[in-house]
């Protein structure tokens, strides 16, 4: 199956502010409604709904020609899904929920050994937060020394 590469956070930032400008540009762009996930503590100078459309790997999609993008359309390049704005601006109450359109069998959902999907760990990454992996070993180190002086303590020491 296809993976997202692991990019750096400054990588990912570039990334995600290019897409979310290129994303800004779509007219009426801010009156869709979009359900995503809590993106705390990403904190990106454009509004939640455009970063969690590109966090999600959403852009401005219908390549028809190099130059020409369809600015009715948003597209994922992993699963191929390809939305068009309309179907959600037109019907009063539909929302695009930024992780269900995917195809389940999309590398945004993908799980990781931790079992965290691929776009938590941009998320993590974006955001600067330390990779699950090692939060746990500073917790595991914490909690072995918070033992270890409880053991002195007993111990008169
Ligand atoms: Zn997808």
């Amino acid at each position: 199956m296809y993976a997202l590469p692991s990019p750096s956070r400054t990588e990912l930032l570039a990334e995600l502010t290019a897409q979310a400008t290129a994303l800004s540009q779509i007219p009426n762009i801010e009156q869709l409604s979009v359900v995503h996930p809590p993106l705390e503590p990403l904190a990106l100078p454009f509004s939640a709904s455009l970063t969690a459309l590109a966090l999600f790997g959403w852009h401005l999609g219908g390549k028809t020609a190099p130059t020409a993008l369809d600015s009715t359309l948003l597209s994922c390049d992993c699963c191929g899904r390809r939305l068009g704005l309309w179907s959600f601006t037109a019907s009063p109450g539909r929302s695009l929920d930024v992780r269900a359109e995917h195809r389940a069998f999309c590398a945004y959902l993908a799980t990781d050994v931790e079992g965290r999907p691929a776009w938590q760990a941009r998320l993590q990454t974006a955001s600067g937060k330390r990779q699950a992996g090692e939060e746990n070993a500073q917790v595991r180190k914490l909690r072995r020394s918070e033992v270890l002086g409880k053991v002195r303590g007993m111990l008169g020491e």
